[in-house]
């Protein structure tokens, strides 16, 4: 475990400066490191995908309990010192690429043992969390550290102005069962923000898994997107702006009689069952390109 003096040392010998721009801000805290890995629930068996390994802090307690860790960092000098410091690791695959670009569906959609663990680096926090439900519901959890205000918007239900697409998304994968609350002097250097950890666990019967290879993940996020284009509108009107055309009288005409919803409410006002059979239900007729 790298402690402040540890860490301070290891940025002072490879001459670097933690840069907020990619939010690196780097965990020192033993105990909240020994959460993480507990409730994160890792066995022999797993595979746990981390995103932003950083100085490697996380990584190496993950090394000790998983079968084999990937792990995706953005910035070279941090794959210098990880690669220094965990050289000798066998079970580690690491990359240096932007989490954003990797094609993870095609890379992991059809592993069984997968498990996602992260202290993410907040400014993509959202971003990611959508990609990582999209691309792998396969994952059985996702532990993951984000900004205590990230970590309550997506766990929102509806009725709310701050509900939206990624707490959908959430909800149809699985539930949050852990949550720890982490304060800045945790990391270094400090973040302005608190942060908090939490685990997701995905359902036994998540519809984003089972019906993953009939339904384009990819469409459905893009249909809540536009759903959710103009919060305080009707989804009749969001509905509007996206189907511009004769096709319109169609789509709701379909809904109607199909009474998933009432086109006269607003997004925020839907359940995430609603929007999964709103999306079936509609679905032909969606066209991302
Ligand atoms: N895991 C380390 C820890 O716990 O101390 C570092 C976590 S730090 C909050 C976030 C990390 O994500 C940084 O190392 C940063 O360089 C990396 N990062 C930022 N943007 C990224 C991206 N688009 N793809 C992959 N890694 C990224």
């Amino acid at each position: 475990m790298l402690d402040l003096t540890a860490t301070k040392k290891i940025l002072s010998d490879f001459n670097i400066l933690p840069r907020q721009s990619l939010g690196q801000n780097f965990l020192i805290s033993k105990s909240i490191l020994r959460r993480i890995i507990e409730i994160s629930d890792i066995s022999d068996q797993s595979h746990v995908l981390e995103i932003g390994p950083g100085l490697g802090t996380l990584t190496s307690a993950l090394l000790k309990c998983a079968a084999r860790v990937s792990a995706y960092e953005i910035d070279k000098q941090m794959i210098a010192v990880i690669e220094q410091r965990l050289k000798d690791k066998m079970n580690l695959a690491l990359y240096q690429q932007d989490i954003l670009q990797v094609n993870l569906r095609k890379l992991y959609a059809e592993e069984s043992n997968l498990q996602i663990v992260a202290n993410l680096p907040y400014y993509i926090s959202t971003e990611i969390i959508e990609k990582l439900l999209i691309e792998v519901p396969n994952a059985e959890s996702m532990t993951l550290m984000l900004q205590k205000e990230a970590a309550e918007r997506i766990s929102l239900g509806p009725n709310n102005s701050r509900y939206g697409p990624t707490a959908i998304l959430l909800k149809l994968y699985g539930k949050i069962t852990d949550r720890v609350r982490v304060a800045p002097s945790c990391f270094y250097p400090q973040p302005k923000v608190s942060s908090q950890v939490i685990k997701i666990k995905r359902h036994p019967q998540s519809v984003l898994f089972s019906t993953r290879v009939k339904i384009d993940l990819f469409r459905f996020n893009f249909f809540l997107q536009q759903c959710f284009a103009q919060r305080r509108k009707t989804i009749r009107n969001n509905l509007n702006n996206y189907f511009k055309n004769e096709l319109l009288d169609q789509i709701t005409d379909k809904i109607e009689q199909s009474d998933i919803v009432d086109l006269k409410l607003r997004p925020e006002q839907i359940p995430a069952e609603k929007f999964w059979q709103l999306y079936q239900s509609v679905a032909n007729y969606i066209d991302i390109n």
